[in-house]
C-alpha cells in the first residue's frame, strides 16, 4: 500500500481535518491544527506531504522519525501539530487495513470505560451552576471552568477575592457530589498563583490547570510544594523532549498533552509512559473535534495512568458546529450515566467522518482567532 494524496478541510468551529488517501482505497483521517493558526499548520502538513506520498503508510514509526528528525529544525506547536494530524491518519489507515481499532494494535484495553468531563463557561457563578445542573442530569459529575479573567502580575486582593468567591458559590450550590478542575489558562503569574492556590485549597478542586504559563514551568515544583491541590499542565508542550525537564523537576500531578499538538498517538504514548514512571496521571487535552477525541480515546484505553478525558461537546468555542456534527457513528461517542465513554469499536481511530457534510462546511469556514485581551492600562493580557 502507498500514500497517494493528502487533502485538508477547514471547517467550523475552528478545525482542520486531514484526509490521507492510499492506492488501496483506504483513507485515514487526522486533525492537525493549532487553534487560531489552522492555515499555518495546513501549510506545514502539505510541505511534509513530500515525505509521505509514495511511501508505505504502515511504517508509522519510520515516517514519524522522518517528519521529526528529517527536517533538521523540529518541535514547537506548528510542526508538532502537523506531525500529530498525520500520525493520527496513519494509525487510522493501519487499523482499517487490519480491521481492528487502534487500541487493539497497541496491546488491548486496560480499562472498560473512560471518565470524561464537561466544560462549563460563563463568568457568573449562577450561569456555571445552571450548566452544571443541566449536565448533572445527563450523568456528568466532573467539570472544568476558567478560574479568572485577566490578572496583572501583581493584582489587588480584590481580584483574588472575586475569583475565590465564584468558586465558593459553585461549591456551595453543587455540594461535594461533584468534582471540578479550575483552568488558570496561563493568566496567573507565579506570585498571584501562590495566593490564589492557597485561597482555593479549602474548596477542594480536583486540579488546577496551567497554574502559571508553561514558559514558567520551573515554578510548578515551588507551587506544588505550597499547595495540596493537584497541578496539571501540558497542552502547550509539544513532545517528550518538552515534558522531560518538567517531569524531572517535579510538581505536576497530571499531564495534559494534546493528541493534535504533541506529535499524535505515537508521541503521546511515550509521554504517557514517562508520566507513569513519575507517578503522574494523564488527562489528554481535547477542546477540538471528533478525530482528535478519537485519537485521545485510543491512548486513554491503553495508558494505565489516564484518568480524565476532556471533550468539546457544547464547549463555548463550538460556534457553528459541535463535536459530532461531521460524524456518522455518533452513537459510539455516547457517554453512560456516569459521564464515561466506552472504547470506540470501529477499526482504526473508530470515527467515521461524514465527508459530504465536511466538504460542504469547508466551503465557507471561519478563520477563528482567540480574543486579544488587554489590561485596564492598555497592555496586552494573557487570554
Ligand atoms: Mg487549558
Amino acid at each position: 500500500m502507498k500514500i497517494v494524496r493528502l487533502q485538508t478541510f477547514h471547517a467550523a468551529p475552528r478545525w482542520l481535518f486531514l484526509k490521507i488517501e492510499t492506492d488501496a482505497g483506504i483513507v485515514g483521517w487526522g486533525e492537525p491544527v493549532v487553534e487560531g493558526r489552522a492555515r499555518t499548520v495546513e501549510a506545514a502538513v502539505h510541505e511534509l506531504g513530500d515525505y509521505l506520498v509514495g511511501r508505505d503508510p504502515g511504517r508509522i514509526n519510520d515516517l514519524w522519525q522522518t517528519l521529526y528528525r528529517g527536517g533538521f529544525y523540529r518541535g514547537g506547536p506548528v510542526l508538532m501539530s502537523a506531525i500529530a494530524g498525520i500520525d493520527q491518519a496513519l494509525w487510522d489507515i493501519k487499523g482499517k487495513a487490519l480491521g481492528v481499532p487502534v487500541h487493539e494494535l497497541l496491546g488491548g484495553r486496560v480499562r472498560e470505560r473512560m471518565k470524561t468531563y464537561r466544560w462549563v463557561g460563563g463568568d457568573r457563578p449562577a450561569d456555571i451552576v445552571a450548566q452544571m445542573r443541566a449536565h448533572r442530569a445527563d450523568g456528568y459529575d466532573t467539570f472544568k471552568f476558567n478560574g479568572t479573567e485577566e490578572l496583572r502580575i501583581i493584582d489587588s486582593p480584590r481580584a483574588i477575592d472575586a475569583a475565590v468567591a465564584k468558586v465558593a458559590a459553585i461549591r456551595e450550590a453543587m455540594g461535594d457530589g461533584i468534582d471540578f478542575g479550575i483552568d488558570f489558562h496561563g493568566r496567573v503569574s507565579v506570585p498571584m498563583a501562590r495566593v490564589l492556590l492557597r485561597e482555593l485549597e479549602p474548596l477542594r478542586p480536583l486540579f488546577v490547570e496551567e497554574p502559571v504559563l508553561p514558559e514558567q514551568w520551573e515554578a510548578y515544583r515551588t507551587l506544588a510544594d505550597a499547595t495540596a491541590i493537584p497541578l496539571a499542565a501540558g497542552e502547550r508542550m509539544y513532545s517528550r523532549f518538552d515534558f522531560k525537564p518538567v517531569l524531572a523537576a517535579g510538581g505536576l500531578a497530571m499531564l495534559q498533552p494534546d493528541l493534535s499538538h504533541a506529535g499524535g498517538i505515537t508521541e503521546c504514548l511515550r509521554i504517557a509512559a514517562m508520566a507513569e514512571a513519575h507517578d503522574v496521571a494523564l488527562a489528554p487535552h481535547c477542546p477540538l473535534g471528533p478525530v482528535a477525541l478519537a485519537a485521545c480515546l485510543q491512548v486513554d484505553f491503553v495508558a494505565w495512568n489516564a484518568v480524565l478525558q476532556e471533550q468539546s461537546i457544547g464547549i463555548h468555542y463550538n460556534d457553528g458546529a459541535d463535536l459530532l456534527d461531521y460524524v456518522v457513528n455518533k452513537a459510539d461517542f455516547a457517554c453512560d450515566a456516569e459521564g464515561c465513554i466506552a472504547a470506540l469499536p470501529g477499526p482504526g481511530l473508530g470515527v467515521e467522518i461524514d465527508e459530504a457534510r465536511l466538504v460542504e462546511a469547508s466551503r465557507h469556514p471561519p478563520d477563528w482567532r482567540n480574543p486579544l485581551w488587554r489590561h485596564a492600562d492598555g497592555s496586552v493580557a494573557e487570554w
